[in-house]
This record gives structure tokens, C-alpha cells and sequence, in this order.
């Protein structure tokens, strides 16, 4: 039998601070909702909702995080840069990381090898297009990374991934050949489409939540995780949270990490960084055996 698979280690983080946090944001516009409902591209009002993201959204969380000096990490597909040119550079203008998200939102466990590596390259060659720079950070599309995933990563010279969800903490995951990739994990509580979308026949149940109550949430997990020296990230859409009141709910949260004064908020490329040079041992993550 074999044994379960170690927990990541405790991360030292920069001198002075005890925990860290990143703001992520994907952008995913039309993207996510044309792979999975092709037919909605004639859905005017539907489409209108997600374009509100890079409309409108953008400027305004730009805004917030301009007034606190953070830098955030905005998680883009290919398909959306090639949409949103001028929208992509700002956000990299405004000194924040580009991320490689798929091309049209494809989850790598819903597609085939060959199209999983078409959608990252695809991606790969539009975000370098639109921004002049060649990504070093990948996210998931529905964060539903595939086994194969990681190597393929490796191949293109990434050096993270922020989808999986075994730790508090990243940690080095083990590739094929003996290198490594970066895992930053996320988690369902720390996303903003669980509380805030609703999409008729396509998405949520209709209940949208109170920003009161999604900042008290991530406010309690953001205190837990600082108090244990762990890495708080959330993951944010603009057309979500671009929101008027959403936005000024993630403003004060990001008053709360600060105010602590010793949280390292970084992107996701910074905090990867980071842990490349802590020489971690990887971890080794296989698919269980439901047979054994
Ligand atoms: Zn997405």
C-alpha cells in the first residue's frame, strides 16, 4: 500500500513578516461562459455581464489597489487578451503580473492532452502578443488542474501554478525528469463567484450574498491564516467584484492585511520566487488508487 503523500512545510517567509497574501484576479470576460455554453454568444444580456468586467471593473479595482500600493496578479485567458488588448496593458502598465489562464477558459480536465497543450500554447503566444512578456505563472481555468498539467508547465518554463488545494502554504511539486514547479494553493471559500454570480440557466442559484458578509469571511480567514504564518489568496473576477460595493469591500479588506503590518502581500510570481529559493524537496502528488 502506498503511503499518503507528505504535507507541505511551514514557509520562512521574508524577514519581518509572518504570513502573506496575494490578490488574484481572472479575467476571464466572455471566456468562461462561451466554452461551456457555446450557444451563449447570442445571449446579448449574458454577454453584457461579462464584458462588464474588463469594461468597467478593471479601472475601478485598479483604482483600489493603486491607493494601497499593492500589486496584484491578474490571471488572463489568451482569448481575452486578444479581446481586451488595450484592458491587458493597462493592468500590466499599472505594474501588476500577467498570468496565463487558458485560451478560452478550457479546464485541462475537460479537454484532451493534445488541446490541453494547444490551449496553453495558444495562450502563451497571445498574452506575449498583447503584453510583450511570456507569463511565468498559470492558473486553471475552474481551477481543475489535470495530472499531466504539471509537465506540461515544466516543458514551457513555468515556474508556478496556483490551482490545487492540499495546503495552507506553497510548496514545490515534483515534475517529470526531476525538476519542479511552484504551487501557490487556492480555495473555494476565498473566491468571490460563489458569492457574488448568478447567471440564469448557466450559473449560481440566484442567491447573491451581501458584501458585509463575504468581507466578514474572508476577513476570518485572512486573521486564521496570518496568526499560523500561512498564505492568504484570494481570487477575485472583475466582473464580480468590479462591483461598486464589492470593490469597496475588498478595499477594506486589504486595510485589515495591511494594517497588520506584517504581511508580505505580493503577486503570485513574487511569492513563487520566494519559495524557488528556499530549496524545498518537491512533493509528489499521484492519482489515488480507488482499487487498492
Ligand atoms: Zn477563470
Amino acid at each position: 500500500m502506498t503511503s499518503p503523500t507528505r504535507p507541505a512545510e511551514p514557509i520562512a517567509w521574508p524577514a519581518g513578516h509572518r504570513a502573506a497574501a496575494a490578490l488574484t484576479f481572472d479575467l476571464d470576460a466572455e471566456s468562461a461562459v462561451l466554452f461551456e455554453h457555446p450557444g451563449a454568444r447570442h445571449r446579448m444580456s449574458v454577454m453584457t455581464h461579462q464584458s462588464y468586467g474588463p469594461l468597467v471593473g478593471v479601472e475601478r479595482l485598479l483604482g483600489v489597489l493603486g491607493r494601497h500600493n499593492v500589486r496584484a496578479t491578474f490571471c488572463v485567458p489568451g482569448w481575452t487578451a486578444l479581446r481586451y488588448p488595450d484592458v491587458v496593458r493597462s493592468i500590466a502598465a499599472a505594474g501588476h503580473e500577467i498570468a496565463h489562464h487558458g485560451y478560452l477558459h478550457e479546464p485541462p480536465t475537460g479537454v484532451d492532452a493534445a488541446a490541453e497543450a494547444d490551449a496553453l500554447d495558444r495562450g502563451l503566444d497571445a498574452l506575449e502578443a498583447v503584453t510583450g512578456v511570456r507569463p511565468v505563472g498559470y492558473r486553471a481555468p475552474m481551477w481543475e488542474l489535470s495530472y499531466r498539467t504539471p509537465d506540461l508547465l515544466a516543458d514551457r518554463g513555468f515556474l508556478y501554478d496556483s490551482s490545487l488545494m492540499d495546503a495552507d502554504v506553497p510548496y514545490e511539486l515534483a515534475v517529470s525528469g526531476g525538476s519542479s514547479l511552484v504551487e501557490i494553493p487556492v480555495q473555494w471559500a476565498l473566491d468571490d463567484w460563489e458569492q457574488y454570480c448568478y447567471l440564469p440557466g448557466i450559473s449560481g442559484t440566484g442567491l447573491i450574498e451581501s458584501p458585509a458578509k463575504v468581507l466578514e469571511m474572508w476577513t476570518l480567514e485572512f486573521q486564521a491564516l496570518h496568526q499560523e504564518g500561512g498564505c492568504f489568496v484570494l481570487t477575485n473576477h472583475p466582473f464580480l467584484s468590479g462591483r461598486p460595493s464589492r470593490a469597496a469591500a475588498l478595499e477594506t479588506l486589504i486595510e485589515r492585511i495591511t494594517a497588520t503590518g506584517d504581511t508580505w502581500i505580493a503577486p503570485l510570481a513574487d511569492l513563487a520566487h520566494h519559495v524557488r529559493s528556499l530549496d524545498l524537496t518537491p512533493r509528489v502528488l499521484t492519482p489515488p488508487d480507488p482499487m487498492m
